[in-house]
């Protein structure tokens, strides 16, 4: 069994090497894996070498979104048996811990993510993981969909702690493939309106073609005419904003955009410190969320796509295969498309 990895040296560095083909241990599966999809995040370490504390100081393999095939399982392996089709849960947390412990083990200190340095990710031939954080799909949902099942987690994830339920009106900032997601999910929940930005034409156009009511591009427009715009569109304010794209702009039109009472989101990752108008916020009592990934969100992902409520096949736009990682690098830097594929064996 040959066991080709996508191997990060530094930035602009990308090697294929030749791996070992790990034996799994107990409770642990071998997967041979299918499909890995490419996040902003690799490609920030791929250019820049770190994200925040996280330094690629040692090489690291690529790769946190994606699904595969069981291959072997280790001792004690009781949910899963060889040929399962999986998606793969990319973080494994302590166990034990206060946060896992009450569930909100996303917030685990010791919590291991994949291709987070030093963790090895998993673009690669063959991959180890927890069985327990490996969910078998049902026949009719691709491995390329259990790939896009890791950013639908993020999405399922903010709606869920923003609140969004029935006859919800959203703002979602940003339409890359989180906000776009964030889009689906808020209408799966049952928001009735989706109001939604982005600064590039073709994405809006992306939004659009996926049902979003209104999709405005916020380039010719001042930060007041945008309020206005959002305001009167979403009868008085959305109740719920879900920023997914950082900038400091946005978080500002953001909270003043939001209905007074109503939750902003904080998805997006931008500066560590931004200007926002604070007063405003707390004077009409938006209240202001974060999220870090997800918590005891795959199984709901995995549900919205198996029942056809989330459409998630529209939004991979180009494939390429493991030897042609640098080649599906440099298309997601040029920011071509949405989501892009990496197929690590013919059984994507
Ligand atoms: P992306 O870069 O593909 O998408 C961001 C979109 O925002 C782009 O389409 C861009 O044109 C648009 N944009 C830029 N400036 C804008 C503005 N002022 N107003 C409206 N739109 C604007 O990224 P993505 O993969 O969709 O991820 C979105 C963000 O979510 C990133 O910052 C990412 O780091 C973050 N993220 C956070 C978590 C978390 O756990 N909190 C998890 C995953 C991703
Ligand atoms: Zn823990």
């Amino acid at each position: 069994m040959e066991n080709i990895a996508a191997v990060l040296y530094g930035n602009n560095d990308i090697r294929l090497e030749k791996y070992e083909v790990e034996e799994p241990k107990e409770n642990e599966v071998l997967i041979q894996m299918a499909s890995v999809g490419i996040c902003g995040s690799d490609v920030h370490y791929w250019t820049k070498g770190k994200i925040g504390d996280f330094i690629v100081k040692e090489p690291m393999i690529l790769g946190h979104e994606s699904g595969g095939i069981v291959a072997r399982c280790g001792p004690g392996v009781k949910n899963l048996q060889v040929g399962d089709r999986v998606a793969i849960e990319p973080g494994v947390p302590c166990r034990v811990c206060e946060y896992c412990k009450s569930g909100r083990y996303n917030l685990c200190l010791d919590i291991i993510f994949c291709a987070t340095p030093p963790i090895h990710g998993s673009l690669r031939n063959y991959y180890t993981h927890p069985s327990d954080f490996c969910y078998k799909l049902p026949e009719h949902v691709s491995l390329e969909e259990a790939a896009l099942l890791e950013p639908l987690s993020v999405a399922v994830h903010a709606c869920r702690r923003s609140g969004v339920t029935a006859g919800c009106c959203v703002l979602v900032l940003g339409a890359g493939p989180i906000g776009l997601l964030n889009m689906m999910v808020a209408k799966a929940f049952g928001a009735t309106k989706v109001f939604i930005t982005d600064i590039s034409d073709s994405r809006l156009d992306t939004a659009r073609s996926l049902g979003a009511d209104y999709a405005v591009n916020i380039k010719n427009h001042t930060e007041l005419e945008m309020i206005k715009e959002i305001v009167q569109a979403t009868n008085g304010g959305p109740n719920i904003t879900i920023e997914c794209c950082g900038a400091e702009a946005s978080v500002r039109l953001g909270i003043l955009s939001t209905k007074s009472g109503g939750v902003i989101c904080l998805v997006g990752c931008g500066p560590d410190e931004v200007k926002i108008p604070i007063i405003n916020a707390s004077a009409r009592e938006v209240d202001i969320r974060g999220i870090f990934r997800y918590a005891n969100c795959y199984p709901i992902a995995l549900d919205l796509v198996a029942t056809g409520r989330v459409n998630v096949k529209p939004l991979v736009t180009h494939r390429f295969s493991l030897s042609e990682t640098v080649k599906a690098f440099e298309t997601a830097k040029e920011g071509k498309g949405i989501k892009i594929m990496i197929k690590c064996s013919n059984a994507a």
